[in-house]
């Protein structure tokens, strides 16, 4: 948030905005002048699941950008009010109408360059009905050799499917950070 001509303040919408490290804080934040007002920045929350069926993984091909076109795991950002598997229940369903069942939790990876946290869990997913919703072009359930790895659509995706991998032979939970 360099430029602050053109940001108003959310709570009195003043738009003397300056950039300031509060008493006792670490970070340089964007503080109203008028009431005081501190506009925090905090990572974005993306919540999602390798769902299973049988031997097959439910992927969806995007409809929208970024990477529209290529293949990725049901996931998205975490809503106000929402718990974390309630969210990535429900991207299951807007993106693949996929009814699923949380397992357990696979993997969280921290995006620290884009402020993003991705939790991601193993799903059940409940019966076959699939078919693609509204950020889908397509969706389908692939079998471990029909993965397209040469069109997957972010890093985090292939991060998830190896990690849902190795998680078949063995009952370990590990964190995994960047693993790349
Ligand atoms: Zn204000």
């Amino acid at each position: 948030m360099d430029n602050l001509d053109k940001l108003f303040c959310v709570q009195c919408g003043s738009q003397s905005l300056i950039l300031k490290k509060p008493d006792g804080d670490t970070h340089v934040r964007t503080i109203c002048q008028n009431c005081n007002h501190i506009m925090y920045q905090n990572p974005k929350i993306v919540t999602g699941s390798v769902c299973s069926y049988k031997d097959k993984i439910l992927l969806c091909k995007r409809a929208i950008d970024p990477q529209k076109g290529l293949w990725t795991l049901p996931a998205g950002y975490l809503e106000i009010n929402e718990s974390i598997e309630e969210g990535a229940v429900r991207e299951a369903y807007e993106e693949a109408f996929a009814k699923i069942q949380i397992v357990r939790l696979l993997a969280t990876y921290s995006l620290k360059h884009i402020s993003q946290i991705q939790v991601i869990y193993e799903a059940k997913l409940l019966n076959e009905d699939i078919k693609a919703g509204i950020e889908s072009l397509e969706v389908g359930l692939f079998g471990w050799d029909e993965i397209p790895w040469d069109q997957l659509a972010f890093e985090s995706v292939r991060w998830a499917l190896r990690n849902f991998k190795e998680r078949q032979n063995s009952n370990t939970f590990d964190v995994f950070n960047n693993p790349n």
